[in-house]
């Protein structure tokens, strides 16, 4: 791997100000910044000293504790040197730049974002899957989701994942020893049971499929768009979801000055709101790309909530909205106001559409909305996933299914499976485990490195 290992250097800390600010330091030979900045290279391993950090020309930036780490029981595997300074911008600053001068002749550099990270993951410390729950614990939206992050990073998915790869080298074995032995090969895999253990594979990895979506759901959350004509109630059946007062109510219509979107959480789950109303035309050039963004989250909506009067019919208007409404996103009717149009509360599913009756003010028919919402959603759970899981770890597990089904194919060949079907069947099963082994980042490309690694916070 083509991969710049000079020791980095960040500020670990939130930008802006607090009790405490860290600048960490990762790699080899960072002794002589240690003897620069903190006048020692006589630090005890993981023992915190208090002592100045100072300048070259012996003035002091800032007084602090300094704690070594020796490689490899570091964060990253390699040597790490942290200073714990007060926590201002500036001070910051001037503790990270005094450490760069002070590194010129080790080549210490600015570390990249996540690069603390991916060197843990090069070193061994963290598998890809785990990397990948540190910053997905970072950026936690919800208690639920972080929970779950700590569960991935603590190495639940991962071992969940590895027991799955264990099985199915264990099938390929069998395989690829019957190819060896060309005589026996039918009784061999009758009497092991290879179609049997190909199936319970197969069952075993629908229930991971469908844990691993429970944790997609609480890290991405449900994308919902609430749609409407002015005046129908959309602050507020926002306010009535939140529990609280997100978003501004005004009785004067298409005055609302909503937010373009607001997420709010439900059961843990993360529900990325954009109100469209928020959405306005016209403007100059940057409002434009604006625009066009908002309607292209819209366009990628989970599920659209068409709100309409209760105490009216749909209008023109309203056939104008759901003409504008991307036709591939489901969409739900919620007639709301129904404390003045007297409807009961209710759910309709209908062929067109599924009808919710409800009051947001009044908070009737909450209930089915929320539920409708989560099942829409595919939640199956309250409270905690096991762990949290992305899109990528999702794709990952559908291509391992559906390698194991065609090698299930080639195996259902009853008495005529021959050295070809046998091939074709060990091929598949080696695909399998190659899809599974990408989620925690055995054979992982450079370029799917990279992309995860740079979304990651600066001194991470
Ligand atoms: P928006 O323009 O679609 O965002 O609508 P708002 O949420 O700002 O609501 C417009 C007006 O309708 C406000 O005066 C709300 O108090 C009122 N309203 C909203 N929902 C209900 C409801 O369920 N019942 C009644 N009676 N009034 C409501
Ligand atoms: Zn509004």
């Amino acid at each position: 791997m083509n991969y710049d290992s000079s020791p980095i250097a960040a500020i670990a800390t939130a930008p802006g100000r607090g009790g405490i600010g860290v600048v960490r330091i990762s790699g080899k030979d960072i002794s002589s910044v240690m003897q620069a900045v903190c006048g020692t290279t006589h630090l005890q391993a993981r023992h915190a000293t208090y002592l100045p950090f100072k300048n070259a020309d012996g003035s002091v930036i800032d007084q602090g504790i300094a704690i070594y780490f020796k490689a490899p029981h570091s964060y990253t595997g390699e040597d790490v040197l942290e200073l714990q300074g007060h926590g201002g911008p500036v001070v910051m600053q001037m503790l990270l730049a005094r450490c760069i001068e002070a590194g010129q002749e080790i080549a210490l550099r600015v570390a990249q974002p996540g690069e603390f990270t991916h060197r843990a993951f090069l070193n061994d410390k963290l598998d890809l899957a785990q990397a990948e729950a540190v910053a997905d614990l970072i950026e936690a939206s919800t208690e639920a989701a972080a929970k779950s992050a700590s569960q991935s990073l603590s190495g639940v998915f991962s071992n969940t994942i590895h027991e799955l790869v264990g099985k199915v080298v264990h099938l390929r074995m069998l395989v690829e020893a019957t190819l060896d032995f060309p005589e026996e090969e039918i009784d061999f895999l009758e009497k092991s049971d290879a179609r049997g253990q190909l199936e319970r594979i197969r069952q075993n990895l629908d229930a991971v499929f469908n844990e691993a979506a429970q944790g997609a759901l609480l890290r991405d959350g449900l994308n919902i768009v609430l749609a409407g004509q002015p005046n129908v109630g959309k602050s507020s059946l926002l306010n009535a979801l939140a529990g609280a007062d997100v978003a501004i109510v005004t009785p004067i219509a298409g005055t609302t000055r909503d937010k373009v979107s607001e997420t709010i959480q439900m059961e843990g789950v993360p529900l990325n709101i954009i109100d469209t109303a928020g959405i306005r035309d016209g403007g100059d050039e940057v409002e434009r790309i604006g625009i066009e963004r908002t309607w292209g989250e819209v366009r990628k909506a989970d599920v659209i909530l068409h709100l309409l009067d209760a105490t009216r019919g749909p209008t023109r208007a309203d056939e104008e909205i759901v003409e504008r409404l991307p036709a591939n996103v489901p969409v739900m009717r919620v007639w709301n106001k129904i404390d003045l149009s007297g409807h009961k509360p209710a759910i309709d599913r209908m062929p067109d559409a599924t009808h919710v009756y409800l009051s947001a003010t009044d908070r009737i028919g909450m209930d089915l909305l929320r539920t409708e919402l989560l099942r829409v959603a595919g939640w199956q759970q309250t409270g905690e996933s096991r762990f949290l899981a992305r899109e990528r770890h999702l794709l990952a597990l559908k291509a391992a299914r559906t390698h194991l089904e065609v090698a299930a194919e080639h195996a259902s060949k009853e008495s005529q499976i021959n050295d070809q079907a046998l091939d074709l069947l060990a091929e598949e099963l080696r695909l399998t485990q190659e899809a599974l082994n990408s989620i925690t980042g055995e054979f992982t490309s450079d370029d799917l490195l990279g992309v995860i690694f740079s979304r990651f916070c600066i001194g991470k």
